[in-house]
């Protein structure tokens, strides 16, 4: 039996992006509805329970900020929160706002057609039970919220336990007396390997390239801390983080460059911003670090130092340092004593430079070394980032053409909020938008509520149809590529390219032109009465 429902508004996920979204629907007219994939709500911190999961925005510039009431009352006690907090939090909004009133859960949406004569979206789940017809959604589906596993021959036929990260539940939280493999040491990895060193296990790290990770300076939030996030210094303190680079309190240093500095002053102030908590050294130092090749050398030898001196073994320590790119050019992982996990008796390396896996087989991984016997094995492999959850639904848009093929040569979006031919499309955190560098709830907010101040545009205009002009987005997705051009960072493979999965071509999927620039575009869009759009 399908049953068919109709809105104003299909809001698609219910994360924080997706949750946010209904609270502002709220306040219009019009009719709406959220549809989640998973039992319940939460999104990113619903699905991921894997051990040490946790924040690495400060978590007072990560909470809602649009109910100064929900804001004062809420008790925050870490500095970088740890997943089942953050799950916490949720629900007590949830309750507060009542927004599972407006969420069915377990629809799994596979497919979204366009309907030209009805100017509607037409929304099903795979086996077609549930179906929605919708005159604008908003996908809300997350950055990273599809799990990339290796292609390795015979994955299947490994006989013990096996997941990704993402989809770490209760049969993996007991590893008394296992073996257990991890693979890959990007940032989740990284908080996996550190809490699962520290259990009665048999820990072997796959590793292929590793990673600049630094200190997350995680701990109890002092009152003074606190305080900066409540009543009017809350507000002023959230118009700042709006009024940043990336909705955070790090900012680049842009006055001067770091090679200006004498070696004492260049050793005193990386000593500083490695132990200051967050993205200190990444976000909150001088520009040129993650810009200038030489000062990211420097830079980069800094941490390498640290990372000797944190682990034992030589060996392993330079097997644990980067050799094919410089600090910050990927997001950066946060750590809290990850280095010295390889100090443990009872955690390996398998470097995969030297010992490429070769299959994997019932018993466990074959390298070209030899067959390594495990009971669990980890991926912590990573997303397909941004695009993956588009990819993940069939798109239908204007005269038959579909999302997939439209994106094959490469993502096309106009403020990569909403491609041309997918009418009354809005993608809050899609790839290209400016939202893609943020701390995201500070993204969310902003881009939600301009997502939502167009959709009233139209209804007011009397108009149907919502479709970006092709000029415009081509104009934008220059932009975004000239940004990228002028970035080391986009020189190097990772998730913010694409280039982490063997499909996608190489484009930086990030605006990195900064939060306030991305905003006066915005603003702009609203001013010149949206005219980067065609409103039909
Ligand atoms: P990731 O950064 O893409 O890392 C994936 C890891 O898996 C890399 O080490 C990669 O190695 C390895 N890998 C991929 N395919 C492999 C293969 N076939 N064989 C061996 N190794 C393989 O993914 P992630 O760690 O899940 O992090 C993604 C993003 O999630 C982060 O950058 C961050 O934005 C977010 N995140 C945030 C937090 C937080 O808020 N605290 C925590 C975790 C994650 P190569 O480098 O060689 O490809």
């Amino acid at each position: 039996m399908t049953t068919q429902k109709k809105y104003d508004v299909l809001v698609i996920g219910a994360g924080l992006n997706g949750l946010y979204a209904i609270q502002k629907l709220k306040d219009t007219n019009l009719s709406y509805r959220c549809v989640e994939r998973n039992a319940d709500l939460g999104g990113t911190w619903y699905k991921n329970r894997y051990p040490g999961c946790t924040l690495d925005s400060e978590t007072l510039t990560y909470q809602f900020s649009f109910s100064n009431e929900l804001v004062d009352e809420y008790s925050w006690e870490r500095r970088f929160s740890i997943q089942p907090e953050l799950l916490e939090y949720i629900n007590h909004a949830a309750e507060k706002f009542d927004w599972r009133d407006h969420i069915d859960f377990d629809v799994h949406i596979k497919n979204s057609i366009w309907d030209e004569e009805e100017s509607c979206w037409t929304l099903s789940d795979e086996n077609g039970e549930n179906e929605y017809k919708a005159r604008y959604v908003i996908f809300a589906t997350g950055p990273l919220s599809e799990p990339l596993y290796p292609d390795y021959p015979g994955r299947d036929d490994f006989e013990g336990l096996q997941g990704h990260s993402i989809n770490w539940d209760e049969r993996f939280d007991d590893l008394t007396g296992k073996r257990v493999a991890v693979i890959g040491t990007g940032a989740t990895a990284i908080q996996i390997i550190t809490e699962v060193a520290k259990k009665d296990c048999q820990l072997s790290v796959f590793q292929r390239n590793p990673d600049w990770a630094t200190p997350l300076g995680n701990g109890q939030l002092t009152d003074e801390e606190k305080a900066r996030y409540k009543g009017e210094a809350a507000q002023e303190n959230f118009t700042k983080l709006h009024n940043s680079f990336a909705g955070f309190e790090h900012n680049f240093i842009m006055e001067g460059s770091f090679l200006e500095l004498s070696p004492e002053e260049q050793k005193a102030h990386l000593e500083e911003k490695y132990y200051a908590p967050g993205f200190s050294l990444w976000l909150g130092s001088y520009a040129d670090v993650i810009m200038d090749p030489e000062t990211n050398k420097v830079v980069s030898e800094f941490i390498a130092d640290k990372v000797r001196s944190r682990v034992d073994d030589p060996v392993i320590a330079e097997k644990l340092i980067p050799k094919n790119h410089g600090f910050g050019l990927k997001r950066v992982p946060q750590e809290s004593g990850y280095y010295e996990s390889y100090n443990r008796p009872n955690v390996e390396l398998v470097d995969l430079l030297e010992t490429p896996i070769t299959r994997f087989t019932p018993k466990g991984i074959e390298t070209t070394e030899k067959e390594h016997e495990f009971d669990v094995i980890v991926y912590g492999t990573g997303f397909n980032a941004f695009v993956g959850p588009f990819e993940s639904i069939n798109i239908v848009g204007k005269g038959g053409v579909s999302l997939k093929e439209y994106w094959e040569d490469g993502v096309k979006s106009y403020l990569g909020m909403s491609p041309h031919g997918f009418p009354n499309t809005f993608m809050p955190l899609g790839p290209l938008n400016g939202g893609t560098l943020c701390n995201f709830p500070r993204c969310i907010e902003t881009n939600t509520d301009w997502v939502i101040k167009c959709i009233l545009a139209a209804e007011e205009k009397g108009c149907t149809q919502i479709n970006a002009r092709k000029e415009s987005e081509a104009e934008w997705v220059n932009t975004v590529a000239e940004v990228a051009s002028t970035l080391l960072m986009s020189t190097v493979d990772s998730w913010f390219n694409g280039q982490n999965t063997d499909h996608r071509p190489n484009q930086f999927l990030a605006y990195f032109g900064g939060s306030p620039n991305y905003q006066l575009r915005l603003e702009d869009e609203v001013e010149t009465d949206y005219s980067g759009f065609e409103m039909t």
